[in-house]
């Protein structure tokens, strides 16, 4: 089983510094849910993990949450798209979860429902810590530089192995290559 393990804000839509509150303030960045179908069709089970903190916040609550994930999804089907999977962390940092990134709640939670170990699936982030999350659960970090990403970029220090890439779409493209090329035994 082929999975690849996505951030959801500035990496399949845009992102908001107030936070994505309702189904009409996710939009798609273009060519993101192109290039989830695109994964589909190579195989790939596309999973998101995601904070949100703006349910603990009392920004937005589920029900709101669940509408936006229904407005992706449905998006998403228009183009052939399937999301296998959403995780979130629905806490704030002062709560000191275990699945808020950059800790890997999620990721083991992943990994559990799977069945598969997370050594060597792709995630996407625009953020450190989903490169984070993902690098010590065992994936291959990959930053995209939508939406926090050139900031993230600036910053630097970005785990061992990181390869940056203009958007979602820029990745897939490259990943679905690199798995084309014959593999060296
Ligand atoms: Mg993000
Ligand atoms: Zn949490």
């Amino acid at each position: 089983m082929k999975l690849i393990i996505l951030d959801r804000d500035g990496v399949i839509n845009h992102d908001s510094p107030d936070f994505i509150k309702s189904p009409a303030e996710w939009i798609p960045i273009p060519g993101s849910l192109e290039a989830i179908a695109r994964l589909n069709q190579a195989g790939y089970r596309v999973i998101i993990a995601s904070n949100q903190s703006g349910i603990a916040r009392e920004l937005f609550d589920m029900q709101t949450l669940n509408a936006i994930h229904q407005k992706m999804h449905n998006a998403a089907q228009q183009v052939g798209a399937d999301i296998d999977a959403v995780f979130f962390c629905p806490h704030a940092a002062i709560d000191n979860c275990d699945c808020r990134k950059p800790k890997a709640g999620m990721f083991e939670e992943i990994s559990k429902r799977f069945k598969v170990s997370l050594k060597g699936v792709p995630t996407v982030g625009d953020s450190l810590r989903d490169l984070q999350a993902g690098f010590i659960s065992g994936c291959l970090p990959n930053l995209v530089l939508t939406g926090k990403g050139e900031k993230t970029h600036e910053t630097g220090g970005l785990p061992p192995g990181t390869q940056v890439f203009p958007d979602l779409a820029a990745m897939v493209t490259s990943l679905l290559k690199s798995s084309a090329r014959p593999q060296p035994n």
